[in-house]
């Protein structure tokens, strides 16, 4: 089975964002995924290194590492983060929801990660950090023979 892997580590910052989601794009396009689907991880990983960016580090500067693993068709992102956690994993999954104080956050990036990708896991430990994993399989592209 196809198999590959890629880890990438930056500071926590905004400018990094879309260093991150177009490293993982890059790394998924030996799979030869259609624009739709590489349009989907690019939101998904967004969603996650943003609130790494925003939320794990209120106080201290810290870092974000984003890890990738290929599998036959099945890509695995993990993107994890040092900082203070999540307090009620469940209840920061529900639309809608936010703890940021200054009205710029909608409370949707849990559920945007879960439209984009076939399944999100949230771990969380307050004070120790946040690991995010995202799975999408991608479809395999169809070669026409004789043309
Ligand atoms: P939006 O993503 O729409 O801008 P948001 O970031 O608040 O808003 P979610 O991405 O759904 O919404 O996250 C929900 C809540 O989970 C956040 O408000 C924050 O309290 C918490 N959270 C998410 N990721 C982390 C993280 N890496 N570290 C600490 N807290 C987090
Ligand atoms: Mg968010």
């Amino acid at each position: 089975m196809n198999s590959n892997f890629m880890e990438v580590v930056f500071d926590a910052k905004s400018e990094n964002e879309s260093f991150a989601r177009a490293c993982v794009a890059a790394f998924c396009l030996q799979l030869n995924p259609t624009l739709d689907e590489i349009a989907d991880i690019k939101t998904a990983v967004s969603e996650s290194v943003t609130n790494a960016v925003v939320h794990a580090y209120p106080s201290h500067r810290g870092q974000v590492r984003v890890r990738c693993e290929i599998k036959g068709q099945q890509v695995k992102i993990v993107v994890s983060d040092d900082g203070i956690g999540i307090a009620n994993i469940a209840m920061a999954r529900t639309p809608l929801y936010t703890t940021s104080k200054t009205g710029d956050r909608s409370g949707m990036g849990f559920t945007v990660m879960e439209g984009f990708m076939d399944k999100v896991e949230v771990e969380s430990s307050e004070r120790h950090g946040t690991k995010i994993t995202l799975y999408k399989e991608i479809a395999r592209s169809c070669v026409l023979v004789g043309e």
